[in-house]
């Protein structure tokens, strides 16, 4: 008789103990369906185990992951201190019938002769893919310097040589686009991400586990693929924080694992960015990553020239801006960006002072005036909005704007050749490509929004770049807010001139702020020895290693209670330092107070060793989350 341990998706740092039926085929990393409290879950064989009087039968297997990627579930699930049993769920597709047919098309024949440092770069890495050998490449240019056709042309190599390809972007909105050239191109590509329909996803899933999948075109999710014959990966916008998953287990970067997962697998990794994390440049400063240079912008692009304007006192969106946008957008298109989404973001009474407020989270509402709702951004309370004050009668005031009232005062000029992008005018992944494609044909020539147009979109004709307010980033309590800053100011001014030269106009409270001052010059290199001096000086990193646990209940008494506990435990250890525990910048969210621990040290063992024993206290009436490596420290 032979029983193993199966990671099942629960939220407890547990396996449990299965019988192992006769004539059936189990090893660690088979999924297998089990019974457990009365549902029938998938699991994962994570090991052998005792003999157990009382364990069930394991009901049937369903297939064996590649030892690789099983291992990678483990490493994942040990680094992050994350239950093995989501780890696997999160690895997993959502297993239903096969429904999709692979894509299959005729790569179009046109050939584009890359540029010198292009080869150059083709030439660095090639050797790598052939040899099967691994490597970090950090690949640095400016946006339009040819990195995408770099990929495409070591795509192309890889998969003459049978070889498949993962590559991954930040945003599910920036897929159609990278997915299209692949296609047009190389006359492949399938596309993985969480809004893909589950049977596609399946489809996808299974056929890159028996080696249909050439090149998997995918948001973090798809460092799982089970990709059969791997040659490398890219993950393209490597700085970019949504490659972390933070709201949920596992709490992972997608970025860091996949370099893991190309160590495991000693194959190349391409991270390719005009603005790379901090982190990512500093290991390729010290020789742990290669970095490769892209210095010019292909052919006869131009950088655009930046213009930095203050703000204060000025309307964010006055009348000079709007005769400026008219007078561009008859030549070419204009992308605004404004990093707030609904209409107003602050309701007030001038009267007596009332603020309208998120009655589970302490933040202000904002007022979506096309949904007639006042929503709370963080847990999506709504209530209907209202012009009187509850408090005092007086009439409410709306103060500051949002994406929805850009569109708004700017839609009588335009009428449709103005499009906003934002969570809420786009869900589906057919509206993303919607916009994409009115774009790209030319009827949209306005686009409004958040951190979404920032990103990606690759268009010739941008002739102006807007960002209406630079400053609500650089006032985050975080000590990335600046490289935040830097970044989102680098990638959106570098929408603009990708057939002529093109212009940004970045509005600011703060001009003088070195981040502002980099991003206008375009002097990534500049900001990082500045940005590094300060990391240095304040002891984070890449010179400290950090970990954060994240407590909050709906009794403030109880989650500072169990916040002293866990900080007493934490001080034992003398090699890490332990900071608060104290509130967090968002201190309420959904009803539950939030308080947060940061802890320090230059080895993240340190922080993993001192961390396991909370695992185990997890599950009582504070909830307790555990990050690795944060990004997020609101
Ligand atoms: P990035 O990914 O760095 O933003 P892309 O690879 O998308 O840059 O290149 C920008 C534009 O220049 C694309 O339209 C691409 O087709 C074109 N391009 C890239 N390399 C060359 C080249 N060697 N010759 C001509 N056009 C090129
Ligand atoms: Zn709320």
């Amino acid at each position: 008789m032979r029983f193993v341990k199966v990671a099942v998706p629960i939220k407890y740092y547990d396996t449990f103990t299965y019988r192992v039926p006769e004539n059936m085929e189990i090893k660690k990393g088979s999924v297998v369906r089990v019974s457990f409290r009365n549902l029938h879950p998938i699991g994962v064989v994570v090991g052998e185990a005792e003999e157990f009087r009382n364990a069930k039968t394991i009901a049937e297997k369903i297939l064996d992951l590649p030892e690789q990627l099983f291992k990678l579930g483990e490493w994942l699930s040990s680094y992050y201190l994350s239950p093995p049993g989501e780890v696997f769920s999160a690895i997993l597709p959502p297993l239903l019938k096969r429904v999709e047919e692979p894509f299959h098309s005729k790569s179009t024949k046109f050939k584009i002769s890359l540029n010198k440092e292009q080869k150059n770069a083709v030439e660095l890495i090639s050797p790598y893919i052939e040899n099967k050998s691994h490597r970090v490449f950090l690949l640095f240019g400016v946006t339009g310097s040819g990195k995408t056709e770099i990929y495409l042309h070591l795509m192309k190599h890889a998969i003459s040589m049978g070889k498949s390809v993962l590559y991954l972007l930040p945003e599910i909105g920036m897929v159609p686009q990278s997915l299209e050239r692949v296609r047009e191109r190389l006359g492949v590509g399938d596309e993985y991400h969480s809004k893909v329909t589950p049977g596609g996803r399946y489809s996808v899933w299974m056929n890159s586990l028996e080696g249909r999948v050439r090149v998997a075109v995918g948001a973090r999710m798809g460092v799982f693929l089970p990709m059969k014959n791997l040659g490398f990966i890219v993950i393209d916008e490597e700085h970019d924080s949504s490659y972390r998953q933070t709201e949920k287990e596992p709490r992972y970067s997608a970025r860091d694992t996949a370099v893991m997962r190309a160590m495991m697998e000693n194959i190349p990794i391409i991270l390719g960015s005009a603005t790379p994390s901090i982190e990512s440049f500093y290991n390729g400063k010290i020789g742990k990553y290669e970095i490769i240079r892209l210095k010019n912008r292909v052919a006869d692009m131009k950088l655009p020239s930046v213009n930095v304007v203050g703000l204060k006192g000025k309307k964010i969106l006055s009348d000079e801006l709007k005769e400026r946008i008219e007078k561009v957008s008859k030549k070419g298109k204009v992308i605004i960006y404004l990093n707030r989404r609904g209409y107003s973001p602050f309701i007030f009474c001038e009267n007596c002072h009332y603020i309208a407020k998120c009655p589970y989270c302490d933040i202000p509402l904002t007022y979506h005036r096309k949904e007639g709702v006042f929503l709370c951004h963080h847990c999506g309370y709504r209530v209907k909005s209202f012009n009187k004050c509850p408090k005092c009668g007086g009439s409410l005031t709306l103060s500051s704007i949002g994406t929805e009232r850009v569109e708004e005062e700017l839609r009588e000029t335009y009428g449709s050749a103005i499009t906003r992008m934002d969570r809420d005018a786009l869900k589906k992944r057919q509206e993303h490509e919607k916009v994409y494609l009115g774009l790209r044909d030319g009827e949209i020539r306005v686009l409004v929004g958040t951190q979404m147009v920032t990103k990606g979109f690759d268009f010739p004709d941008v002739k102006l770049v807007v960002v209406l307010k630079a400053d609500n980033i650089l006032n985050f309590p975080d000590f990335r807010a600046s490289e935040r800053t830097f970044q989102t100011l680098s990638q959106v001014a570098g929408r603009a001139g990708r057939g002529e030269k093109g212009e940004a106009l970045i509005q600011t409270n703060l001009p003088e702020h070195y981040a502002i001052k980099f991003a206008s010059r375009h002097d990534y290199e500049g900001f990082f020895d500045k940005e590094i001096e300060f990391r240095k000086r304040a002891g984070y990193p890449p010179f400290y290693r950090l970990g954060r646990i994240v407590l909050s209940s709906s009794e403030i008494r109880m989650v500072q209670k169990k916040a002293e506990q866990i900080e007493k435990e934490l001080r034992k250890y003398r090699d890490i330092q332990v900071l608060g525990p104290s509130i967090c910048p968002i201190k309420r969210v959904r009803g539950r107070y939030r308080y947060h621990i940061l802890l320090k040290s230059k080895k993240i063992g340190s922080i993993q060793r001192a961390l396991l024993p909370i695992l185990k206290t997890k599950g009582d009436k504070v909830r307790t989350s555990i990050e690795i490596d944060p990004l997020d420290m609101m």
